[in-house]
């Protein structure tokens, strides 16, 4: 029988059970796994260095012959070098390699050995550590090995780079020519056909093929990727009509009237979508995106608002009791003279809002506690979610399907640049609220070592006599051993003497609900000036007196995570101060907090953050069990994941075909 895809790797002649339980451990099962195996790295040993030519620190190939080799001990037992003498006829390399005298078991002389790496140093020419690859006589040799370009292969113990070259020459042999084509992207989109892929993308004729398999085997993934999300899309639709919540505004006419300021032109404009949506008689599915700061809650408000009219119940989750507290507190002030009830449902509290105890639909907000306490209406009609990013895709579901298909609105300030969010959120529509308020008070960022805290006590004081307010953020609960780390419960003691007469509450998670309750009802109130406090002030406090914000061991922190604690601050319309202090700086670090002191935007930081990470964390984080891409790059390909997703939407039900 002739090889297919789907048979297991024990098919290809040399592998059983031990191989084929190596190659598992790769992800390597199947046929298939072996053909979409990706090169590291590519070496183009058509033109290899004649070793007399090797410069200084540059990365070559070198083809030569064993002359001499050796193990030298040193006299302290432990340290041993490895040293393999080559000759090409132009002159002589120096191979060497610390701490591993089993090496010598592997080289005789007179074999013919490639090596990949940097010259050290010229007299003599010397490499550390190159890859090495010792040549056989015979044919295979020729076709799959040398003097051509030849791929590199992440490996795993136990398992040879020649080895798997070879296997998957013989699987790309038997294979590549028959992997079928599910459309016509060749001559529409310029691609070369998935067989080509499958060949070039391990041995390329020539140079630049390699990459055009990868793009074509990216695209294949971002097809894959985008109809997954779109058929969920269609599924919901399919069977369930959305409530047409399009209100009469006899609820929001008055409640704008009373907020004191103008909606932004972005907030107006994004209601004007939303109520699109609600609408249509299909369900919302929307993702909200606005800077920290830039009102999402009142969007959400009125969002409430529109659905409560239409005679629906409403939901708000929020990732914290913290911020469900406070969602709950002002959405009584506002929602409570319009007759309206607004509960609170959290681990630790649920509470009737007696006051606005009306006959009519409300609004209930709430923490995780929502999806396991069994509210689920039959009347709810919309569900809102705050701060995206602290709630998986899965929380997200459970609380929609509690209900008859209500519409979703899902809140974030982490500003994730559109081609994440694409391929994040591609389920849902997006809105962007692309402006703050007017009359802001400007925020201006510093960096400041640990030497200079007396005089950033100094200028908190300073900012406390004039009657601002201050939050102080500490990286932890509890201190380390080496105290190296800030933590709240110690810093606590330190700061009330550091800051007497000033009133200083403590805020951390591990608190009663009751307690934090009380310490940031304080603050609010202003009976106390600073709020210590952990991560937990992330999202939600809003306190438009407090201007100045302490970040200890900022460099602790991810960028986005600064930017939005930063958010925390400049709410009213003072001058903010945000002071970064770094008690351990690398170059790294000090470069990060470079673009969050430099950089106001939270796109920009975004953006910033993923091309010093890797977009690799965010989608690990979001795109929960689903395998990450191997072909795709987020950043680089944006223009082919917009291709896929545009195609895919053309074809719609009829999906893109098998790529198998
Ligand atoms: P976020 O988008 O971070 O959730 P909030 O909704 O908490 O922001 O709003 C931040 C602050 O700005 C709140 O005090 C809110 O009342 C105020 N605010 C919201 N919209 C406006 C507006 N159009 N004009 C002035 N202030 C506003
Ligand atoms: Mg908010």
């Amino acid at each position: 029988m002739p090889w297919r895809w789907e048979d297991p790797v024990t098919r290809l002649p040399g592998v059983g059970p031990e191989r084929a339980a190596l190659l598992g451990r790769m992800g390597l099962r199947i046929l298939g796994d072996l053909l979409l195996h990706r090169p590291r790295r590519y070496e183009d040993r058509r033109q290899k260095r004649a070793i007399g030519e090797l410069r200084v620190q540059e990365a070559a190939v070198v083809r030569g012959r064993v002359v001499a080799k050796g193990v030298k001990q040193f006299r302290r037992r432990s340290r041993s070098v490895f040293e393999l003498i080559l000759e090409d006829g132009s002159g002589r390399l120096h191979a060497r390699w610390w701490n591993q005298p089993f090496l010598d078991d592997q080289f005789e002389v007179g074999m013919d050995v490639v090596v990949y790496g940097k010259v050290v140093e010229l007299k003599p020419r010397t490499m550390d550590h190159p890859e090495t690859e010792i040549l056989e006589d015979g044919m295979d040799e020729v076709r799959i090995h040398v003097d051509r370009i030849v791929p590199v292969y992440p490996l795993t113990e136990g398992i040879g780079q020649r080895w798997l070259r070879s296997k998957i020459w013989g699987v790309v042999d038997a294979l590549a020519a028959s992997v079928a084509e599910p459309r016509d992207w060749v001559s529409v989109e310029g691609f070369c056909t998935r067989a080509e892929a499958m060949r070039w993308l391990h041995f390329p004729d020539e140079a630049g093929q390699e990459e055009r398999a990868r793009r074509r085997l990216a695209f294949d993934e971002f097809v894959e990727l985008q109809n997954e999300i779109q058929s969920r899309r269609r599924r919901l639709y399919a069977h369930a009509p959305g409530w047409v919540c399009r209100g009469d505004n006899r609820l929001i006419r008055p409640l704008l009237k009373r907020l004191g300021f103008p909606l932004t032109e972005a907030q107006t404009r994004v209601l004007r979508e939303i109520r699109g949506d609600m609408a249509s008689g299909r369900p919302m599915r929307r993702l909200l995106q606005g800077d920290v700061g830039c009102g999402k809650t009142v969007v959400a408000a009125m969002t409430a608002l529109m659905v409560i009219e239409s005679g629906h119940e409403v939901a708000l989750m929020a990732p914290t009791e913290v911020l469900a507290h406070q969602h709950w507190l002002r959405l009584k002030e506002w929602f409570g003279p319009l007759g309206v009830r607004v509960d609170l449902v959290t681990g630790a509290a649920k509470r009737r809002d007696e006051a606005g105890a009306g006959a009519g639909p409300g609004l209930v907000v709430g923490t995780h506690a929502l999806i396991a306490s069994g509210f689920a209406s039959e009347n709810l009609g919309l569900v809102i979610i705050d701060e995206q990013h602290k709630f998986g895709v899965e929380q997200r579901e459970a609380l929609v399907r509690k209900g008859h298909y209500p519409h979703l609105l899902v809140m974030t300030a982490t500003p994730i640049p559109r081609t994440m969010a694409l391929t994040l959120y591609g389920d849902l529509d997006l809105s962007v609220i692309d402006q703050s308020p007017a009359g802001r008070g400007r925020v201006r960022t510093f960096i400041r070592g640990s030497e200079a805290m007396p005089k950033v006590w100094e200028f908190v004081r300073q900012r406390l006599g004039a009657g601002r307010q201050a939050y102080v953020v500490c990286a932890r609960v509890d201190g380390d051993e080496a105290g190296e780390v800030r933590a709240v419960t110690r810093e606590w003691a330190v700061l009330r003497e550091a800051l007497r007469p000033h009133e200083v509450g403590l805020l951390h998670g591990r608190m009663p609900a009751e307690a934090k309750e009380q310490v940031v009802s304080a603050f609010r109130a202003g009976t106390l000036g600073v709020l210590l406090a952990t991560l937990v002030i992330e999202v939600g406090v809003d306190v438009p007196n407090a201007t100045v914000m302490v970040i200890e061991n900022a460099e602790r922190f991810g960028l986005a995570q600064l930017h939005q604690l930063r958010g925390r601050i400049g709410r009213g319309g003072h001058e903010g101060y945000c002071i970064l202090v770094t008690r351990k700086s690398t170059e790294e670090s000090a470069r990060r907090m470079r673009v969050v002191a430099e950089c106001s935007d939270g796109f920009e930081i975004a953006e910033a953050d993923l091309l010093m990470r890797g977009a690799g964390d965010l989608v690990g984080a979001a795109q929960s069990g689903r395998p990450p891409l191997r072909f795709g790059d987020l950043l680089q390909d944006r223009g082919l994941l917009e291709l896929a997703r545009d195609r895919v939407r053309e074809w719609g039900s009829e999906g893109p075909g098998s790529v198998k």
